[in-house]
């Protein structure tokens, strides 16, 4: 399934931290792009560091008008899951949104805009308590990928992960190395 992610809604003060935050559940639980808007454009700089380090060709997309973004997808033959609490519950449509071939999950920061429930195929609750943009989408996509995204390797990086039960085992290509 192909999965991307659009970062909608007005906020008082910018939070930098949040949006890099949303941007890494994207890419590290099975999304290959985010669009966002009013965002610190040093966004795509980190998240381009992160991907020559530990791979995938993740992509962050800064753009002008969400609409325009939700009506192109539309084009595209994407479906629209927007995250919002007042939604169906995330066990009434996970199986319909398992069958879809290519998603784009809007996520809100404060206030969403009508539109957006409007535009939108499926609104999604990750049950129908606020909490956070972060933890709604990591919540969704592993329903949605049912946790197979968790062992994926990337052979692009420079260091890969070995796990292990204490410390830390990272191996930089050509040598093993613990740091
Ligand atoms: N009142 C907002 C709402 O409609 O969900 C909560 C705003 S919350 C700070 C920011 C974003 O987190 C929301 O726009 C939504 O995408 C996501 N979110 C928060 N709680 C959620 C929930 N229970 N289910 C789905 N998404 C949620």
């Amino acid at each position: 399934m192909k999965i991307e992610v659009l970062r909608i809604g007005t906020r008082l003060v910018r939070d930098d931290r949040v949006t890099t935050h949303v941007t890494l559940v994207s890419r590290a639980f099975g999304a290959s792009k985010i669009y966002m808007y009013d965002a610190n454009p040093d966004i795509k700089e980190t998240i381009s560091k992160v991907n020559k380090m530990w791979g995938s060709d993740f992509k962050v997309e800064i753009i002008e008008n969400w609409k325009d973004v939700v009506r192109l997808k539309k084009k595209e033959s994407f479906k629209i899951v927007h995250l919002t609490m007042y939604g169906e519950n995330i066990n009434a449509v996970q199986d319909d949104i398992r069958k879809e071939e290519k998603i784009l999950i809007i996520v809100g920061a404060e206030k969403v805009p009508r539109e957006a429930y409007d535009m939108s195929d499926y609104n999604v609750a990750i049950g129908n308590q606020p909490h956070s943009e972060i933890s709604a989408l990591a919540i969704l996509l592993d329903r949605i990928l049912q946790g197979q995204y968790l062992e994926k390797k990337y052979s692009d990086g420079e260091r890969e992960i070995v796990p292990t039960k204490k410390g830390k085992n990272v191996i930089t290509k050509t040598t093993n190395s613990v740091d």
